[in-house]
Parts: C-alpha cells; sequence; structure tokens
C-alpha cells in the first residue's frame, strides 16, 4: 500500500507530493492515522524556503506538517503508555534520550532534537510514525481538528507565561497569525487588556474580533501609533508580544512598552532586528524568546480548549483534503486564513 506525501524535497522553494510506502512502527514508537494537520507559518516558510530553515537541508527530502491529531493504528516494540486506538496529538520535538540533559531526565533541556514534520516525517499523509513519548491523550469531547490546535497554542500559552501578563495589565500583540489570536486568547484569559495589530491583515482581524474581547487594529495605511491613537490606546503597554516575524514590529513593539515592560517575542525573523539598546537600558525593559512550550503546557493547552471549543474552533478557516494542500498554503499566504486544517 502506498500513500500521499507532502515533501520538501530540495533546499529551494516549493512542496512536492510523492506516494511513499506505508510506514512502520520502529522500537518504541506507534503509528497514527492522521485525522487533522494544520498548515503552520513555519510550513509555509518552509515551502517558500526563506532563511532560517537550512538544517532542514539534510533530512530531505522529508514529509512535512508537525501539527496534528489522529488515532493510533499500530503500536512498535516496547511502546509504553499507548494503546491501540487511543486519540492522540503528538508533541513534535522528539528528544535523543542520550544527552546530557535527557539522561538527568529533564527532556524539555534535550540538546539533540529532531522535529517531526522538520528533520522526520510529519503529518502531511495519511500515516506517521513518532515516539510513543510525544503521544499525549485527546480528551473526550475534543475531536480532531481541535486537536491538532494544541501545538501551536502551546506556543502561545508559554509567549502569554514569559510576559508574566497579569489581570488588569495591557497587552499589546502584533501579528494576527494562528499564534497572535491564541496569544490575545491567553492573555485575555489571564485577565488582560488585549490590543491586536496587523497589517492589511483584515480577515485575521475580523476572526480574532469573533474569537475574543480584544481591540484589533489593521495597520494598513497608517502606523502603530497613529491606529493605537485612534482607539484610545495610546498608553504604554505592560507587555508586548510580537507575532508576526516582521522585523520592524520588534522596535515598533519596544517603542510601544512601559518603562520595566516585557517584550516577548515569537515570530521567526528572516533577518537581524536593529535595536535601540541605549532606550531599552534606560527604560529597563527586556526582550525575551519564546520558541517551545515545555511539555506540562500541552495538559493546560488541552484544558483551555475543552472549556473554550467554540473559540478554537473559530480559528480554523478552512478544511481541506491533503491533495488540496497547495490551495490551503495559497490561503495561508494570502493570509486570508486564520489555520488551514488538511485531511488526508
Ligand atoms: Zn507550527
Ligand atoms: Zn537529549
Amino acid at each position: 500500500m502506498t500513500m500521499l506525501a507532502l515533501r520538501k524535497t530540495a533546499p529551494r522553494p516549493g512542496l512536492d507530493f510523492a506516494e511513499l510506502p506505508e510506514p512502520v512502527a520502529q522500537p518504541g514508537e506507534v503509528l497514527v492515522a492522521v485525522e487533522a494537520a494544520g498548515i503552520c507559518g513555519t510550513d509555509v516558510h518552509i515551502a517558500e524556503w526563506t532563511a532560517g530553515y537550512e538544517s532542514m537541508t539534510a533530512g530531505m527530502p522529508v514529509t512535512i506538517g508537525h501539527e496534528f491529531a489522529g488515532r493510533i493504528v499500530a503500536l512498535g516494540e516496547g511502546a509504553l503508555g499507548v494503546a491501540m486506538g487511543q486519540r492522540v496529538t503528538v508533541r513534535p520535538s522528539t528528544v535523543c534520550g542520550r544527552c546530557a540533559a535527557c539522561t538527568a531526565g529533564h527532556p524539555d533541556g534535550c540538546t539533540g532534537r529532531s522535529g517531526i514534520g522538520i528533520g522526520r516525517d510529519g503529518a502531511f499523509a495519511a500515516l506517521v510514525r513518532v515516539p510513543a513519548l510525544n503521544c499525549v491523550a485527546v480528551p473526550e469531547g475534543l475531536d480532531a481538528e481541535l486537536a491538532a490546535m494544541t501545538e501551536p497554542l502551546s506556543v502561545s500559552l508559554h509567549a502569554v507565561d514569559l510576559a508574566e501578563v497579569r489581570p488588569g495589565q495591557r497587552v499589546l500583540v502584533l501579528g494576527p497569525g494562528p499564534i497572535g489570536l491564541g496569544i490575545a486568547l491567553f492573555a485575555e484569559a489571564a485577565g488582560a487588556e488585549v490590543v491586536l495589530a496587523g497589517v492589511g491583515d483584515a480577515a485575521r482581524l475580523a476572526t480574532a474580533r469573533a474569537v475574543c474581547g480584544a481591540t484589533a487594529i489593521d495597520l494598513a495605511g497608517t502606523d502603530l501609533p497613529a491606529a493605537l491613537a485612534a482607539a484610545g490606546q495610546s498608553a504604554p503597554f505592560d507587555a508586548v508580544i510580537e507575532a508576526a516575524g516582521a522585523t520592524p514590529a520588534i522596535e515598533a513593539g519596544l517603542l510601544r512598552l512601559r518603562k520595566g515592560g516585557r517584550l516577548v517575542v515569537a515570530g521567526i525573523h528572516a533577518r537581524p532586528a536593529p535595536i535601540d539598546l541605549t532606550r531599552l537600558v534606560r527604560m529597563e525593559q527586556s526582550i525575551h524568546g519564546a520558541y517551545r512550550a515545555p511539555i506540562a503546557d500541552w495538559s493546560r493547552v488541552l484544558a483551555f480548549m475543552l472549556r473554550n471549543t467554540e473559540k478554537v474552533r473559530a480559528m480554523v478557516t478552512h478544511r481541506l483534503p491533503l491533495a488540496e494542500a497547495m490551495r490551503g498554503f495559497a490561503l495561508s499566504q494570502s493570509r486570508e486564513a486564520a489555520k488551514v486544517i488538511l485531511r488526508p
């Protein structure tokens, strides 16, 4: 039997479909029948082949797709803590089990990671083999497309945690893509007043207004200070969280931050950003990078989704069969879509 898979085959722009033999679970692994897999900004960057993903080259050709959920259909030898037929979502970052952090029992600190859908075959295919350790059980009441949102929402939750958002604070979120939308949701849940800004992002900002109570502003034809003033939001923010991956957003965000405030950078930037360090020093501001959520955050996200099922579902704007993945990528690139879910 063969299956359709969407792959990165060479270090240049583009993706290719391939018919591949069905994978076999190796020791310690399970085979997951993918029911829903989200297209992530990372996948779009990999497709466009923007700077920052060069390390993927060694693993090519590789099936991409790292935000997914499905059902366990085969168990490899010694696959522990999982059961046949179990519904799971999968943490895409696999650990090596050999480095100092791993052998000391701190897998969050592993230095030898490989990403499912980046360094090894991912979920834009009917079947994917993954370490049993990476499987997270999906609770009753969450269907596959919601469960596939766990990974991006864990990134959002982690960024909000690093911003140390407190009730009553004002938080500015730059970038209304799925990660930014999730950040707005979690900041709001933490009791903050949220402003979410995008540039030429009418569709995603409309999704934001449907999903949460954030003030959603479009900077098309204006700039951040003017748009904030027009929305009555000129006062400095306690925290600014950047999820745009746009270099100018960093300096613009720092300028809207209060003395002692935190800028959390969650976007992936193709270029270095200029930063006025003297101003940063005098304002005693700090900049934190947010990348991968700790393992423990996954259960917090699943619990949040159970309480906010319809808000999270509103983030899924398009559902397509895998064979139409390229249309899904175009929708993500055009920023018409919030989250596109593919169904292999
Ligand atoms: Zn992702
Ligand atoms: Zn390790």
